[in-house]
């Protein structure tokens, strides 16, 4: 049984995530998808709880009809013991696909073989420019899958992230 693990924090999960976990697919088994800095919500820069992201992600992947595990994992302030702190949270697995690069640094480090995959769309696929979008009331529907879509709007999310980033100063 081979298992591939993908880690990400998917603040939302994008169709650049989904682009990367269809390959994956094609290569395991089974595919453990690792909810990172699962303790944040409601800031600007995570607005979607642990939670909601295990929704988005497990809709989404329903497509690909492969086994999968989503599991919420928290941030520790210890960076040289995170990847036994991931090893403890999830099922055994033989490979890891990340693009970034502390990601990629600590898990070589522990002796773990790691995939990088190809960008696609870089630009507009991220988590940053789907945020900024939602912020200015721009288009960003067409940047996530359309489970994605129903997930956000079912849980009123553009409205929290707007009310996050709003200052009670003058
Ligand atoms: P992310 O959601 O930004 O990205 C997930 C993966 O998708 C990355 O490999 C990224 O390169 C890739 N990706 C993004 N856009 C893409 C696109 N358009 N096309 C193809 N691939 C694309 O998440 P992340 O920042 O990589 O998540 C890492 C998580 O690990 C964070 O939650 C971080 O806090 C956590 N972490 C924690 C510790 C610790 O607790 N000490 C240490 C290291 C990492």
């Amino acid at each position: 049984m081979r298992r591939g693990l993908y880690l990400g924090r998917f603040q939302p999960y994008h169709l650049g995530h989904h682009q990367v976990l269809r390959q994956i697919a094609k290569e395991v088994d089974e595919i453990i998808i690792g909810i990172g800095s699962a303790q944040k919500s409601h800031e600007i820069d995570n607005p979607f709880t642990a939670g909601e992201r295990v929704l988005m992600v497990s809709s989404a992947l329903e497509e690909f009809n492969i086994k999968h595990y989503v599991i919420p994992i928290e941030d520790i302030q210890r960076n040289s013991l995170w990847v036994s702190h991931v090893e403890s949270m999830v099922p055994p697995f033989e490979i890891a696909y990340t693009n970034n690069p502390l990601v990629i640094e600590l898990l070589r480090e522990a002796g773990i073989k790691v995939k990088e995959s190809p960008l696609f769309k870089r630009n507009s696929y991220s988590g940053t420019e789907i945020r900024r979008r939602m912020l200015e009331g721009e288009k960003w529907e067409h940047f996530v899958p359309e489970k994605v879509v129903e997930i956000i709007r079912e849980i009123d999310g553009v409205r929290r992230l707007k009310t996050i980033a709003k200052s009670d100063q003058e």
